[in-house]
């Protein structure tokens, strides 16, 4: 028998209305397993309506973050589907006016034969944008919502992912499970989704690795989502400074000569435990930061795959700084690269500062 599961079903099965520390995945068939796919490769569909080629490419970065995990779970996908329904044995992926949420996926399966359909909608009333732009993005200050991060949630869905309330995750709030470094973002899966389909799934048998380093942080959560803040800075005694709005982002005034501590929210995306992941700290006069920016401190962390950790380090402005001038303050992360990473991209951010 094929069930429907949206998800106050499997709250109702599971028991429990509380929030989750980790991923999710549904156990409410009591067979001591999570609910999955009995394969480790699924096929989508995407409906013709996804042929206008910025669509295209977007649903198919989307598709590639997951098929950049270091687990074994893999998407194969086929485009221009011109005969999708929900029931017809395909996963299928497509635009729908018939939705409230903004998507959503449908999944059928039995407790015996595991997941057997998934479909992914996406409500076309709403505002999306394939742009990965900042000020595009409701993320930073902008008007729509970015597809790349919501295709993620929803694929991850799709390989049996529930929401999580309790860590900085994509299963959560999506649009601000992001990174950025200059004047694009970027969409991820994200260290707490990539343990759950590594946990449902095992790992690979190449060895995927991946560190990375975002401004937003987990910051609470609306009924099963995590919601997600702005990473803060805060002062030598560990006292948020005072910040206003700047085109959709924080400024956090400082004094030349303060000692601050910037805080990020820092990922292990791949297979293994990292054991010395070097970070800099770097001042910058524009929004990217590299090497090449003027260091100011540094500091050394280990990340297993867990859960992401949000941490402060202390830094001190330096004094020959202009006053009145907005800067940033910047981390690059395994700057030497002794970490072989599947992508080298995320790897740094910043928090913008003005000197007072
Ligand atoms: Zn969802």
């Amino acid at each position: 028998m094929n069930k429907t599961i949206p998800a106050i079903l499997f709250l109702a099965a599971a028991g429990t209305s509380q929030t989750s520390l980790a991923y999710t995945v549904y156990w409410g068939c009591g067979n001591g397993e999570p609910l999955k796919w009995k394969t480790n490769e699924v096929h989508l569909r995407a409906s013709t309506q996804f042929d206008n080629p910025p669509w295209k490419r977007s649903l198919a970065t989307s598709i590639a973050r997951w098929n950049q995990t270091p687990s074994s779970f893999r998407f194969t996908v086929h485009y221009g589907d011109n005969n999708v329904a929900l029931g017809n044995g395909q996963n299928e992926i497509l635009w729908v006016t018939s939705l409230e949420a903004p998507a959503a996926t449908i999944t059928l399966y039995s407790c015996s034969g595991g997941i057997r359909e998934t479909d992914i909608l996406f409500n076309v009333q709403k505002t999306w944008t394939t742009s990965m732009s900042k000020r595009s993005l409701i993320s930073y200050g902008g008007t729509a919502r970015p597809f790349q991060t919501t295709a993620i949630h929803e694929l991850g869905h799709a390989a049996g992912l529930l929401h999580t309330s309790g860590v900085y995750n994509i299963m959560g709030a999506d649009w601000t499970h992001i990174f950025s470094n200059g004047r694009t973002a970027k969409s991820y899966v994200g260290e707490d989704a990539v343990n759950g389909v590594v946990s449902m799934y095992g790992l690979a048998s190449v060895i995927v690795d991946d560190v990375s380093v975002t401004h937003w942080r987990h910051n609470g959560n609306q009924g099963l989502y995590s919601t997600h803040g702005r990473t803060r800075l805060f002062d030598n005694d560990g006292q948020v400074l005072n910040s206003y709005l700047h085109e959709g982002e924080p400024v956090f005034l400082v004094s030349r000569g303060e000692r601050v501590q910037p805080e990020f929210t820092y990922e292990n995306n791949g297979a293994y435990r990292q054991a010395g992941i070097n970070l800099d700290f770097y001042i910058s006069t524009n929004d990217y930061i590299s090497r090449y920016d003027r260091k100011i401190g540094d500091d050394l962390i280990q990340l297993g795959r867990d859960i992401p950790l949000t941490r402060a380090t202390l830094v001190q402005i330096p004094y020959d700084l202009t006053s009145g001038k907005i800067y940033y303050l910047g981390v690059l992360m395994d700057g030497s690269n002794n970490i072989s990473e599947i992508r080298e991209d995320n790897n740094a951010t910043y928090i913008a500062i003005q000197i007072r």
